[in-house]
């Protein structure tokens, strides 16, 4: 058996992190089981999906590489599909139509709950013959009243739902559209889904949907019920917790590769590992080992891996990524050093990819001036011998590496007879602008020659100026 398994996204929204971990999850068991994994827009509440919406899913799950192998299939392409098997079942008795209108259905519904009964249809229509002409009508499916439905959730194990609990639910309305259950039952059948992993606030539909499949005669698959995702306060995750749209994670800087480890750990471990390549994800990656518990979504564990892969990726990709905040920036780096080697030194000093940029102007840009605080604490007069006497050797270096580099600042300190720290202060507020830079040779070496030079003009400038007024 070829493993199958589908993300079966709403698109009324954007691609949230709990969707995206199901579909992670879902992608996962398939690719790790040589198997396909399907792409489905569930668009039949054609008032609340967008296309706005069916593109985001689709960026989201671009930007996370969770590729599918089919599709995207779009319910509402499939109408005349799901009518014909209504028909079916209508022809075979086991679906029928049901003339009450939405008044009578509301006096049911409080008498029973005047009664302290459930709330569900009374079947009226489920044996009757006599239809009125003309009148509108919904189609019902007929639910076994016997027996019950027992099914093997690979995470919440054994669940036995009795029959007498469940209603005949509509299944076609009184325009003629199908209903949400009943498409997702006759995709997951035709598509020969043969794993259905989502979230738990669709563990009630099951039962009615595995007696739609049995009564169409198809396979039921295996079901694997995810937990929900809560804040830090322990309340269902909401835009009030931050961000909850992957695209808007991207636009803050994270990583697809730590956003994915983030959400793999969310819910699933393999003992105490926290780290988790593609491919070791692909090779560990079991059902049985989600959890039944909700999890808690917890931003610094995320900022952490960012960290780690902005560090451990090679340099080729975390700059591919970097692309699109270069632009959001507005920074050319069409002269300047290669933004790998500037990764390379910045990849510890930052948690994010949009800080990163914003902390590299400075290398491919000129700045209009020193940052306030550094340049009143170390572009002194006292500093002037130390610019100067750099500047001089700098200027005479042809051998322009980060060893020669460190050999002249070394030099200038020990010629002046004075800590390193009086000539590498001055000299990196002057080329950087400010009192933070990665270690001053490499940083230097990254800025170039000419920059350099020109720019310990400028803070000589500026001294003198300080000095004069
Ligand atoms: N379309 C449903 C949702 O977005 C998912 C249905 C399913 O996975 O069966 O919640």
């Amino acid at each position: 058996m070829t493993i199958k398994t589908r993300f079966a996204p709403s698109p009324t929204g954007y691609l949230h992190v709990g969707g995206a971990r199901t579909a992670l999850y879902s992608w996962l068991f398939a690719k790790a089981n040589g198997g396909e994994f399907v792409l489905r827009i569930e668009d039949t509440d054609i008032e609340r999906s967008t296309q706005a919406a069916i593109d985001a899913i689709m960026d989201g799950m671009q930007w996370l590489d969770l590729s599918w192998d089919q599709g995207p299939y779009f319910q509402t392409e499939r109408f005349d599909r799901y009518k014909s098997l209504i028909e079916q079942l209508l022809q075979q008795g086991q679906a029928y139509k049901c003339f009450c209108s939405a008044e009578e259905l509301e006096e049911m519904r409080e008498k029973q709950m005047a009664a302290g009964e459930k709330a569900r249809y009374n079947g009226k229509w489920r044996d009757r013959e006599d239809h009125p002409e003309g009148q509108p009508y919904v189609i019902r499916f007929k639910n076994p009243q016997t027996g019950s439905v027992v099914f093997d959730d690979k995470i919440r194990g054994r669940i036995e739902v009795s029959n007498s609990e469940l209603d005949d639910l509509i299944i076609q309305r009184s325009d003629g559209s199908p209903t949400y259950n009943f498409c997702v039952v006759v995709d997951d059948w035709d598509m020969g889904i043969t794993h259905v992993v989502r979230g738990e606030d669709h563990i009630n539909n099951t039962p009615r949907q595995i007696n739609i499949l049995k009564a169409l005669n198809a396979p039921i698959p295996e079901y694997a019920h995810v937990s929900m995702i809560l804040g830090d306060d322990g309340k269902k995750l909401s835009k009030r917790h931050g961000a909850v749209s992957v695209m808007q994670y991207r636009d803050e800087g994270y990583l697809p590769q730590a956003l994915l480890n983030y959400l793999v750990r969310l819910g699933w471990s393999h003992g105490d590992q926290e780290i988790f390549s593609r491919e070791e994800m692909l090779k560990l990656f079991t059902l049985e080992g989600i959890n039944k518990a909700a999890s808690a979504f917890n931003t610094e564990k995320l900022v952490w891996l960012n960290q780690h892969y902005i560090k451990t990726l090679p340099a080729s990709e975390v700059a591919a990524h970097l692309q699109w905040h270069l632009k959001q920036q507005k920074l050319d780096i069409s002269e300047g050093p290669a933004i790998e080697d500037v990764i390379q030194i910045q990849a510890d000093r930052v948690k994010t990819l949009a800080e990163l940029v914003s902390v590299s102007r400075y290398f491919y840009e000129d700045f209009d001036e020193f940052d306030e605080k550094a340049a009143k604490k170390h572009l002194r007069p006292v500093a002037k011998d130390a610019l100067e006497k750099v500047a001089e050797k700098l200027n005479d270096l042809d051998n322009w590496t980060t060893e020669a580099l460190h050999t002249v600042i070394n030099q200038t300190a020990e010629e002046l007879g004075v800590g390193m720290g009086k000539v590498g202060m001055p000299l990196r507020v002057a080329v950087s602008g400010s009192g933070n830079s990665p270690s001053l040779d490499q940083t230097i070496c990254l800025i170039g020659k000419q920059r350099s030079l020109k720019r310990i003009a400028l803070a000589l400038e500026f001294i003198n100026k300080r000095e004069n007024s």
